[in-house]
């Protein structure tokens, strides 16, 4: 067992450890980052699949995520536009492929009034809600103990109405049943981007791309800090103390070759997964207890490239939505300077289920199928055709990441990043502004950061 002594072990290299780890280092710090995986970005993933470059993991940038966008500056990278030119596709519940132009899908003007006056209610109340802490709103616990579903149906009896406003929170961001998840949870989601109507606003939330990928964040990041990141050890017992005398090491970080002594530990990693290390003594009661009231979402992101991008020849910005389609929304995901199309498709919660039942053969013809309903049948015959499955990847177990359920939120939100003795906690799933996103994953690394840097002073 090899032994090394630090000021700061930080576990797990995805955007927030690694940002911890960069600004620790900027402020003098001594630091190893464990990584359970062979690389390094946790959900960030861009790999090379039978010769297409595809974003596995996260993607995409939108304008208010500044902490991600001064992370891209300072590495050099450049972004580039999702494709939008032309109509997008709406699939109604008869199965009628409808053509439309802007934000609300085009759907009898009853339903639409109803959409519109909806996304003017869920603004008024996500301007109440503070995204760094939600439970503080005087109707948090009420608000917390009704789903998303019931909160809807108390407002309209519109039901394609509600499909479609619960599409963008439930299918499109927590990837849950709005029956699984509360108006609390759903009002910090919208919240943590700014407003609801920035959710409904594709051209917003998914505004941009990082050429060459988004994974290089974390590769450049790590690239820095050289030989402080130590990959394929994943930390199997923390050892730690209260009441260290100062200077002294208070925390023990231990994988199957690897001690690490440090002043301080950052548990960067989904909240999900950290009940799957031991500490010896045990976590207090209330981490025991938090941790099991939060769950990640899951979904499947489908990606089809094809020979040319031959919607666009149709008119077609690729941009499609339907909450009665099996790929709930689909966009153009044609990287930069690439002569082929591709498309990105997603299929989330129950949906998800009820394909990973069939064989891979008869999913696939499922997914593309679904897709052909939008961009017709040429969309059946992809030349490479991949769909990440987060939820079988043992150091995430799901996607896109972890929310409470009902109650979870005001109950113990508050909780999620207080630190216990010299051990802290910095995740997007805990993040608040950027909640989700590697905007929240960067926030929450330089957060924890600084609390150390000032602690250890
Ligand atoms: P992670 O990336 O999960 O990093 C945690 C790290 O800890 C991992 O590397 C893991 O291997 C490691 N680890 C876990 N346990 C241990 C252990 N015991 N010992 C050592 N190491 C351990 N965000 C966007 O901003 N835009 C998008 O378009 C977008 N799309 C997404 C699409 C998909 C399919 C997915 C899965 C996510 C998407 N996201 C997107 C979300 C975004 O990728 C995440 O919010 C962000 O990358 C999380 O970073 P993190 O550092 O907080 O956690």
């Amino acid at each position: 067992m090899e032994r090394i002594e630090t000021d700061v072990v930080i576990v797990g290299a995805g955007a927030a450890g690694l940002t911890a780890a960069t600004e620790l280092v900027t402020a003098g710090r001594e630091v190893v980052v464990l990584e359970a995986r062979d690389r390094v970005g946790g959900r960030l993933w861009t790999g090379d699949v039978d010769g297409a470059m595809l974003e596995i993991g996260g993607q995409w940038v939108s304008p208010d995520q500044d902490a991600l966008i001064e992370t891209l500056d300072e590495l050099g990278l450049e972004t580039y536009d999702r494709y939008r030119e032309g109509q997008n596709v709406y699939i109604a519940e008869d199965g009628e492929r409808r053509l439309f132009e802007g934000e609300i899908f085009p759907v009898p003007a009853k339903t639409e009034g109803e959409i519109v006056g909806l996304i003017e209610k869920l603004d008024a109340l996500v301007a109440e809600i503070d995204p760094d802490a939600p439970w503080t709103h005087p109707r948090a616990k009420e608000l917390d103990e009704i789903s998303f579903a019931h909160w809807l149906e108390t407002q309209t009896d519109d039901v394609e109405a509600r499909l479609n406003i619960g599409m963008f929170i439930a299918g499109a961001m927590l990837t849950k049943p709005t029956h699984a998840f509360s108006a609390l949870q759903a009002l910090l989601m919208a919240a943590s981007a700014g407003s609801f109507s920035h959710l409904v606003d594709a051209d917003f939330i998914l505004d941009k791309r990082v050429v060459g990928g988004l994974q290089q964040v974390p590769l450049l990041l790590a690239e820095r800090l050289g030989d402080r990141v130590r990959l394929g050890q994943p930390v199997r017992t923390v050892r730690w103390q209260e009441d260290a005398p100062a200077g002294a090491a208070a925390v023990v970080a231990v994988t199957d070759e690897l001690e690490v002594h440090a002043r301080e530990l950052v548990l960067a990693v989904p909240p999900v997964l950290v009940d799957r290390i031991s500490y010896e003594p045990p976590l207090p009661r209330r981490q025991h207890q938090l941790h099991q009231h939060l769950s990640m979402g899951f979904v499947i992101k489908v990606h089809a490239v094809y020979e040319t991008p031959f919607w666009r020849e149709q008119g077609l910005s690729g941009t499609a939505f339907s909450p009665y389609e099996l790929s709930h929304e689909a966009y153009d995901n044609t990287n930069h300077g690439d002569t082929r199309g591709t498309l990105v498709g997603f299929v989330s919660d129950e949906a998800a289920d009820e394909v990973f039942r069939l064989s891979a053969e008869e999913r696939k013809e499922r997914i593309l199928e679904s897709l052909s309903h939008y961009y017709g049948e040429q969309a059946k015959h992809p030349v490479v055709y991949y769909e990440s499955d987060w939820g079988s990847e043992e150091w995430t177990r799901g996607a896109y990441a972890a929310s409470f359920d009902m109650g979870g939120l005001a109950r113990y939100g508050a909780d999620l990043r207080t630190p216990v003795g010299p051990i802290r906690f910095a995740c997007s799933d805990m993040a608040g502004k950027g909640y989700q996103h590697v905007d929240g994953a960067i926030r929450m690394g330089r957060l924890v950061a600084s609390q150390i840097v000032e602690e250890l002073a």
